[in-house]
């Protein structure tokens, strides 16, 4: 193995101590704590732990935490009321109402109906418009993490060739409009690209959002090249539950400059980030500066 590894598990670190700083700064000076309020439906066994997990970050950061658990019959209209009495709480920075959503609620309009300010997921259509016109957004929190450790690990991102294979909305899209926005010559590739290989050769920056274990293998990868791997999947190996990526760690390792675990890579930066989203949430709100080097 020749790659470096992207310790995203040290930098979520950083980033969760940057928040907590500020946050005691904020506190300390203007009188003024961020909030996040996050809204599961229902109890589906991973979003609980997600949930939970958010919490904890949360509060471990400094700010306020408030958990709303509705059972999984809430109707579309008490759901909605919700979201509208935390827009108008002042004390709510953040609103991060957990997907998936029991299938008989839509989606779309719940999130939709979230103050496009307190967007913390970024989800909101008005900030995806923002974000794709190249303007002050909220950004979704799994691609900032993966822009924030490509930054931290190569500074400038400009001019190179970057490959997002996946185009979901919550991760290939907004990464897409992210290295686009710093200055990527960017290529999105999906299910129906022709030799999808050959596009990842091209990739000086490859990034992997794919939902397939282990797919993107190491003669995929040019040599050299920097590989994020977004993907979580769960699979059984010699009769245990392993957690994999999209990439095949080994043979992509030794041909990569550099790459990031799974776990222990994108994952923790996904909740790091949406502390960093709360905080700038509660800085515009409040008319102070933005903390530095924790938004797109
Ligand atoms: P989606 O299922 O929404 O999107 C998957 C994308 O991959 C689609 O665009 C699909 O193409 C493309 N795809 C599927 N199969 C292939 C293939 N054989 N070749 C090329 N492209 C393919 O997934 P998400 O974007 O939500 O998530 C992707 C992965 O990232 C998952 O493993 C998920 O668990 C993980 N994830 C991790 C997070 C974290 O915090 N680290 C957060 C969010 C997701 P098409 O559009 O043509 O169907």
């Amino acid at each position: 193995m020749s790659a470096t590894i992207i310790d995203g598990k040290a930098f979520a670190e950083t980033v969760r101590a940057q928040v907590a700083d500020h946050v005691a700064r904020l506190k300390a000076g203007h009188g003024v704590t961020p909030g996040l309020a996050v809204v599961l439906v229902g109890e589906d066994p991973a979003s609980q732990v997600y949930v939970r997990s958010k919490g904890k970050q949360t509060l471990e950061a400094g700010m306020a935490s408030f958990e709303h658990k509705l059972p999984a019959e809430t109707s579309e209209a008490d759901l909605v009321a919700l979201v509208k009495q935390l827009n108008a709480d002042p004390k709510v920075h953040g609103i991060l109402v957990q997907l998936p959503l029991p299938p008989h609620l839509d989606s779309d309009l719940v999130i939709n109906t979230i103050d496009p300010a307190k967007d913390v997921d970024g989800f909101h259509i008005s900030n995806v418009g923002l974000l794709g016109t190249g303007q002050k957004a909220m950004v979704p929190c799994t691609p900032l993490g993966c822009l924030m450790l490509l930054r931290d690990h190569l500074g400038s991102l400009s001019g190179k060739t970057a490959v997002v294979v996946g185009r979901s909305n919550i991760v290939g899209k907004p990464m897409a409009q992210l290295l686009l926005g710093d200055s990527c010559t960017v290529t999105i590739a999906h299910s129906r690209t022709q030799d999808l290989p050959a596009v990842c050769r091209t990739a000086d920056i490859l990034v992997a959002a794919v939902g397939r274990p282990e797919m993107v293998k190491g003669d995929w990868v040019k040599p050299g090249a920097t590989v994020i791997d977004v993907g979580i999947n769960r699979i059984e190996r010699d009769g245990k539950t392993k957690l994999v990526g999209d990439v095949d760690f080994v043979s992509a390792a030794a041909v990569a400059g550099a790459i990031t675990p799974v776990p222990g890579g994108v994952g923790p930066m996904t909740i790091a980030c949406l502390l960093a989203n709360t905080l700038t949430a509660c800085c515009r709100a409040n008319g102070l500066p933005e903390p530095e080097g924790l938004t797109a």
